[in-house]
């Protein structure tokens, strides 16, 4: 652990010093989040000055109660790439970062850092919520390695019920990524069986461009994972989704699924049966 940290503050250290050569950085601190922005204007850096310590605070509160710990968030560093920014002048880390030029941002495990484009106008602030859930994800429970279409979908679904501040949501205001509410043509698509989900891109992409299956993980983890927290409002057993396949060390996307099927106590089929269903606007039953 204590290694690890200290690959990542080193990490980070450097970028911020290899940065300040090649561009114009703001500083901003907030809480756990130091912000860096690279060749921001001024309504970028207003954008950003935007998020609340009380949003923040409520962002780590989510994220310890998905993983059931007791946890501080520690410094976390999120690098904010000014829209009349030269990509390629900066360090490769940056200027590689996948997705990046199509407007996303990331989040870097190895490094501990966060890279979000802030020419997004009103996205900025979802976008920063989006990846700070990955990077708090990632500190709270040491590196563990979820499945992407689960932890996209409980980013995604933190992102909107933060930003919107809603309570709860209901379920035809699922909040979906960037492509919006899924209409019924593509809801049907929630044919797409839960062990293809879960086992959707588990070790990360290492595409450049946002693909298909990224969209997939991001669309449909969306609906599988508020069909599981749907599920675990009755069954506490698969209850705060990622924190129990943590602390049941569930390392890939099959001994997911056959730990659910046990602790639901339903048919691979039946699962799928009741998910397609969920897409389609039925709760679980
Ligand atoms: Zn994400």
């Amino acid at each position: 652990m204590r290694i690890r940290q200290c690959v990542h503050f080193i990490s980070q250290a450097l970028l911020v010093v290899r940065l300040r050569r090649v561009a114009r950085l703001t500083r901003i601190h907030c809480e756990y989040v130091e912000f860096f922005l690279v060749d921001a204007s001024t309504s970028e850096i207003a954008a950003v000055e935007r998020i609340s310590v009380d949003l923040l605070g409520r962002l780590a509160n989510a994220v310890a109660g998905q993983l059931e710990v007791d946890a501080i968030p520690k410094r976390m560093v999120l690098i904010g790439v000014g829209k009349a920014v030269e990509l390629n002048r900066l360090p490769a880390v940056i200027r590689d970062a996948p997705y990046l030029r199509q407007g996303s941002g990331l989040w870097i495990p190895r490094c501990g850092i966060g890279v979000v484009p802030l020419g997004n106008g009103s996205r900025v602030q979802r976008t920063i919520i989006h990846e700070l859930v990955h990077g708090l994800l990632d500190q709270f429970s040491d590196g563990f390695k979820f499945p992407r279409a689960l932890e996209e979908g409980f980013a995604s679904t933190s992102e909107a019920l933060l930003t919107y501040n809603m309570r709860k949501p209901k379920q035809s205001q699922i909040p979906l990524c960037d492509s919006g509410p899924l209409n019924q043509t593509e809801s049907a698509k929630g044919n797409v069986s839960i062990d293809r989900l879960l086992g959707l891109l588990e070790n990360g992409s290492n595409s450049k461009e946002y693909t298909d299956e990224d969209y997939e993980a991001s669309v449909m983890g969306t609906w599988l994972h508020a069909f599981l927290t749907r599920m675990g409002r009755d069954n506490r057993k698969i209850r705060n989704i990622l924190g129990k396949i943590q602390r049941n060390g569930l390392r890939s996307g099959r001994e997911i699924h056959i730990w659910l099927m046990s602790a639901t106590g339903l048919t691979e089929s039946e699962l799928d049966a009741q998910f397609a269903e969920f897409c389609r606007g039925k709760p679980p039953r």
